[in-house]
């Protein structure tokens, strides 16, 4: 989805987005059924939260700076989920998440590849078509809107048209 923006090189070298703490453990990808049953598959000791039918790995309760790392994270090739990646980790560090009832497509400031990119060209990237696929994903999959972090700089604010259907229900 990042394609001309990020290399793959860029996230072979890095996986910091596939590792959480207690701090950043709500960024743990929402999967839809699909994807959750192909990471049953390959990894059958995972264990899901389900809601509405949407999943999340079971992190279970992390201390200290204890990492978890996703399981679907092969430490040799990457993601082993292929083209069933959930969409939450194929816009990252894009994020959809909600302002007090307004969505808003914000980054994660923890992608050091790309927040340290020029602000033009993170928003550009948003006006040229990806902002509209997450948008209409979300529509369809509200799971997927985070709650507003103040950490994550807004590179833009859907406009009127789009926050009369908010759906407004967010991921704690
Ligand atoms: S943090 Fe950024 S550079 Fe690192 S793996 Fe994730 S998307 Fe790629
Ligand atoms: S699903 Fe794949 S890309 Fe997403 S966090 Fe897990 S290993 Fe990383």
């Amino acid at each position: 989805m990042l394609k001309g923006l990020l290399e793959n090189k860029s996230c072979r070298e890095c996986r910091i987005c596939c590792g959480f703490d207690k701090t950043d453990i709500w960024e743990m990808p929402v999967m839809n059924s699909d994807t959750a049953k192909e990471l049953s598959r390959l990894r059958p000791d995972t264990e899901f939260t389900e809601k509405d039918g949407a999943f999340i790995v079971k992190a279970g309760r992390l201390e200290g700076d204890e990492l978890f790392f996703c399981p679907a994270l092969d430490k040799e090739k990457g993601c082993i989920l292929g083209d069933k990646k959930p969409f939450d980790c194929s816009i990252w560090p894009y994020r959809i998440m909600d302002l007090n009832g307004t969505w808003v497509i914000s980054i994660c400031p923890v992608c050091g590849e790309l927040y340290n990119r020029p602000l033009r060209e993170l928003v550009e990237f948003v006006e040229n078509g990806l902002g509209e696929k997450i948008y209409k994903y979300a529509l369809e999959n509200p799971d997927i809107v985070k709650k507003y972090d103040h950490s994550y700089p807004i590179l833009k604010v859907l406009g009127e048209e789009n926050t009369d259907n908010c759906l407004k229900r967010t991921i704690n």
